[in-house]
């Protein structure tokens, strides 16, 4: 769709220069320039629109508390102008302007990316008493947040020491209008009704969207086809998300994960610690990301990019495809031969995942959610869809997780990583 995507809007939108990776990581220190729905000379200066804007404060050291001291009141930064045709993409990438802007970009791709899968508009879970997203593109802080009508940016540290702004992290920012896209489309269960697996089930979720906006970017996704040579088991950047540098990353999609690495998910809520939430989300990621893989190799084999016996040696079980020298010289060899329609199978799977999960959140609720009703919904859903096509797949993917399909809900509690 990102091919679609951005023919549709080139020319009619507003363009934007976008980093689809921080800027740090080699391959990725020139930003990719990118289309935005709303049309060219429609968004204001900081940029601003009527859904969203960008404030940057002169000296801002606390995250926000109270979202009814909104907007910021004190000194700020002019706002990021656009140029004369109403465009983005002319800050120079040092300055403070392209930080905002890139900010304001992201969330925006990421709205235009899932209102596509949603096949319609995502309005703010908080519209009740806000109208527009305050986006803060520099804190002084190590993390970054989504809260009520409010995002801030901080930085995070590599293993050197040096603060990465969270501004020019895709990932990061994807993933936080991620909580912001589940709260909306999910809702918000009642205190009485939240379950440790909703905690879980939007840290999941917030970094599917990630994954899945980020394959939106042409040079991303042909670079990590070329890496893995379309062998995506293989450990690869598609894999990391939130990365800091290139060997350190907040979380890992194709993760190993099962129920039975995470806390007990009848723990109450209020005793779950950040960490312990974020690991319950690993295995949900990790099903979802399995059944990505599925949906692309099966692809692979229907284009006749693959033979149907690497396909059936490649799945996470298998121990070829984490042994693999002999699997991945298939791939290789497969590869070199016609890139062009891995790259097809590859956009397949992404909008087949994309379209599958949107109407699976959109029929969730929030009170009581559970791992198993996610998994039975989206099962659900993908029979509709194609029959029976990729239902094993998907079987496969939550049972060696543990989700759902006879699996008791309750778990021994073992420690969270
Ligand atoms: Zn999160």
């Amino acid at each position: 769709m990102s091919r679609k995507l951005d023919a549709r809007l080139q020319g009619h939108g507003t363009k934007f220069r976008l980093h689809a990776q921080p800027p740090f990581l080699e391959g990725y220190e020139i930003p990719e320039t990118v289309w935005l729905s709303p049309p060219p000379g429609s968004i204001q200066p900081g940029p601003s629109d009527h859904r969203m804007y960008v404030i940057d404060p002169k000296e801002k050291k606390d995250f926000y508390e109270d979202p009814f001291s909104l907007p910021f009141k004190g000194p700020a930064h002019p706002p990021a102008p656009p140029c004369p045709q109403g465009h983005f993409d002319h800050h120079g990438q040092d300055s403070r302007e392209f930080r905002a802007a890139h900010m304001y970009g992201t969330v925006r791709r990421v709205l235009d990316i899932w209102e596509d899968y949603f096949r319609g508009p995502i309005p703010w879970h908080f519209r009740q008493t806000h109208d527009r997203l305050e986006m803060i593109p520099w804190l002084d802080w190590n993390n970054a947040q989504f809260g009520w009508a409010f995002m801030e940016a901080g930085y995070g540290r590599d293993g050197q020491g040096n603060r990465h702004a969270y501004a020019l992290n895709f990932d990061v920012l994807a993933h936080e209008a991620g909580h912001g896209l589940v709260f909306s489309m999910v809702g918000i269960p009642s205190e009485r009704n939240i379950t440790a697996e909703y905690r879980g089930f939007h840290e999941s979720a917030s970094d599917l969207v990630a994954v899945l906006s980020v394959l939106h970017f042409e040079k991303f996704l042909d670079r990590l086809l070329r890496k893995t040579a379309g062998n995506l088991y293989l450990e690869n950047m598609l894999n990391r998300v939130g990365e800091l540098s290139q060997t350190e990353e907040i979380r890992l999609a194709s993760n190993a994960y099962r129920m039975r690495d995470c806390i007990d998910v009848r723990t109450p809520v209020e005793e779950l610690s950040y960490k312990q939430v974020h690991s319950l989300g690993e295995p949900l990621t990790g099903a979802f990301f399995d059944i990505l893989v599925e949906i692309y190799q099966n692809n692979l084999v229907r284009l006749g990019a693959i033979p149907a016996e690497l396909n059936r040696d490649s799945t996470r079980n298998s121990k070829l495809a984490l042994a693999g020298d002999r699997l991945h010289k298939q791939y290789q060899d497969c590869y070199a031969q016609s890139p062009d329609l891995f790259r097809q199978a590859l956009e397949i799977a992404r909008d087949a995942l994309g379209y599958r999960l949107a109407e699976c959140w959109r029929q969730l609720r929030a009170d009581h959610l559970t791992y198993g009703g996610v998994a039975k919904t989206f099962l659900t859903i993908d029979r509709r869809l194609s029959g029976n096509c990729y239902q094993n797949a998907i079987i496969e993917s939550f049972r060696w997780r543990e989700i759902g399909f006879g699996y008791p809900r309750s778990r021994k509690a073992h420690e969270a990583h």
